[in-house]
């Protein structure tokens, strides 16, 4: 396949399908050849950016260091695809500014689903007071107001959103298949 270098950057709260849709579309790139790497925050955060925390000092500095990784790849020629709950749309934005090819997909899911869904029990935690910082809950979350792509996991298959983020992708003429 022919495709271009790019970021493919999902933003949204906990469990709103960035991992699951973000690796998806990683495994189909794959298969047809194409060059891609993933940086999911639940790994960055015990390598690139252990020892930060949930402020949003260094909430920003863990975004701007995936930021910063993920223009290097796509400068050269990688496909980088990107699940970090990301929350601030000035530091998101700041990261876009220095791509050539930056798209911004938001995971988008209502609360309540979240609560219900909790893959990861984090919400009944955060509710009980249990984790401070927790976005969505107890800390902010600044949704994108442009982003080139949005799904909704409350409403749609992963099935169906992976599809749709791939059709959008051929569609910026960023993928080739
Ligand atoms: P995040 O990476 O945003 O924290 P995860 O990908 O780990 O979220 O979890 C999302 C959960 O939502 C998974 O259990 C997934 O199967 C489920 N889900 C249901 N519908 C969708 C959808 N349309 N897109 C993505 N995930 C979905």
């Amino acid at each position: 396949m022919q495709h271009k270098g790019f970021t493919l950057w999902f933003t949204g709260l906990s469990g709103a399908g960035k991992t699951t849709i973000g690796n998806m579309i990683m495994e189909r790139l794959q298969n047809a050849g194409a060059k891609v790497e993933i940086l999911d925050g639940d790994v960055v955060r015990t390598n690139l950016s252990v020892g930060l925390g949930f402020s949003k000092e260094d909430r920003d500095t863990n975004v701007r260091r995936i930021g910063f990784v993920s223009e290097l790849l796509a400068r050269n020629g990688v496909i980088c695809i990107v699940a970090a709950i990301s929350p601030y749309k000035a530091i998101r934005d700041e990261i876009r500014e220095k791509h050539e090819n930056f798209v911004e997909v938001f995971a988008s899911c209502e609360l309540d689903a979240l609560i219900e869904r909790d893959v990861k029990g984090l919400y009944k935690m955060a509710l009980e007071g249990r984790i401070e910082n927790f976005t969505g809950v107890s800390d902010p979350y600044e949704p994108p107001t442009d982003p080139e792509i949005m799904f909704r996991s409350d409403k749609e298959t992963p099935e169906g959103s992976a599809e749709m983020v791939w059709n959008r992708l051929v569609e910026l003429e960023l993928i080739s298949p």
